[in-house]
């Protein structure tokens, strides 16, 4: 347990009344069985041990705790890390020695990320969280402290596309796309912030795209969201650049995941011959990114907006 943060923690002290955080997000969880108590918790490491949705129980003897690693016993949460950059930021994560909480607002796909984080003997949890709305985001953040009393690192990068040409895309495309794209970056970072500046240390990152930067046909909606998760890191890294705690974003260029499904293959390879590299880039690349800046090797590395793409802007 952290000194400090968990005496005067509210999240902590309702714990300490009997509630269970690591309940209130399993209403639409169908893996998972019974809750832990504050007591099974601390002599299982993560309490939600047996059920499928845990870590791997390797507490000491997988990556974690043992000091290996670039993130060695720091404590990271991961939104949107059912598939894609955000599965693949969680295991490299937990492979680099970090705690890490799996969000999504897909539980099916958590549970996947969860089974590849255990067979990479890491430690995780997961949540079902959808970060438009601000309970499931709470209940996440209540349940991470009782576990970890802590949290070093934010990835904020669950995200959405809902392309449309301006002149065809609806209102309700446009809201949907700020709402989980930017509004959900705010609220995430809304509900961790006071912890950071308790702990006067903390890392937020962030998705961005270089869409935000140079915009892109079909995606105003998406174009607007990713510009503004831009400024809000440069507000971020000023106001709390002085408090430890460090934001910035990442601009993935075309990245082989999911989202890029609706994409037809061949504007896919016309995409990759415009990538000086060749090709397009893979979620692993995202991720070693997120885990350098997450990582004390990135110590003055505050407000950078740092373009991932093989170069395709050039
Ligand atoms: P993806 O579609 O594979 O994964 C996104 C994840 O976010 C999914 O697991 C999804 O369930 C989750 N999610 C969606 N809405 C959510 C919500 N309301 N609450 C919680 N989780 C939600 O996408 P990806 O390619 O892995 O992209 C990850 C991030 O990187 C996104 O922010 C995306 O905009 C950004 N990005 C991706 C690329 C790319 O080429 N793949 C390029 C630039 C930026």
């Amino acid at each position: 347990m952290q000194d400090g943060l968990s005496s005067n923690c509210h999240i902590v002290r309702r714990n300490e009344k009997g509630q269970n955080p690591l309940q209130c997000n399993r209403a639409r969880d169908s893996v998972q069985t019974a809750g832990p108590t504050r007591k099974n918790m601390h002599q299982n490491g993560n309490g939600l041990n047996g059920n499928g949705l845990n870590g791997n129980g390797l507490h000491g003897n997988g990556l974690n705790g043992n000091g290996h690693g670039r993130l060695p016993g720091k404590v990271a949460i991961i939104t949107g890390g059912g598939q894609g950059i955000g599965r693949a930021t969680a295991v490299k994560f937990a492979k680099e020695g970090a705690k890490v909480a799996v969000c999504d607002i897909n539980m099916t796909s958590v549970a996947a990320t969860l089974a590849e984080v255990r067979n990479n003997g890491g430690d995780a949890l997961g949540f079902q969280v959808d970060v438009t709305d601000k309970a499931s985001i709470a209940r996440m953040v209540e349940g991470v402290m009782f576990a970890w009393q802590r949290i070093d690192t934010l990835v904020n990068n669950a995200g959405i596309v809902q392309d449309a040409r301006f002149s065809k895309m609806t209102d309700e495309q446009f809201e949907r796309v700020i709402d989980v794209n930017l509004k959900g970056v705010y609220n995430c970072t809304k509900a961790v912030v006071d912890i950071m500046l308790q702990q006067n240390s903390g890392c937020i990152l962030n998705a961005s795209s270089i869409v935000g930067i140079y915009g892109n046909f079909g995606q105003t909606n998406y174009a607007a969201t990713k510009f503004g998760v831009i400024g809000m890191v440069k507000t971020w890294a000023r106001e709390l650049g002085s408090k430890g705690i460090r934001a910035n974003a990442i601009c993935p260029g075309f990245i082989e995941t999911p989202i890029l499904d609706s994409v037809p293959e061949k504007v896919l390879r016309s995409i990759e011959e415009k990538v000086p590299m060749g090709r397009l880039g893979k979620p692993e690349e995202i991720a070693n990114t997120y885990a350098w800046l997450a990582s004390d090797e990135a110590s003055y590395i505050n407000g950078a907006v740092i373009e991932v793409s093989g170069g395709v802007t050039l």
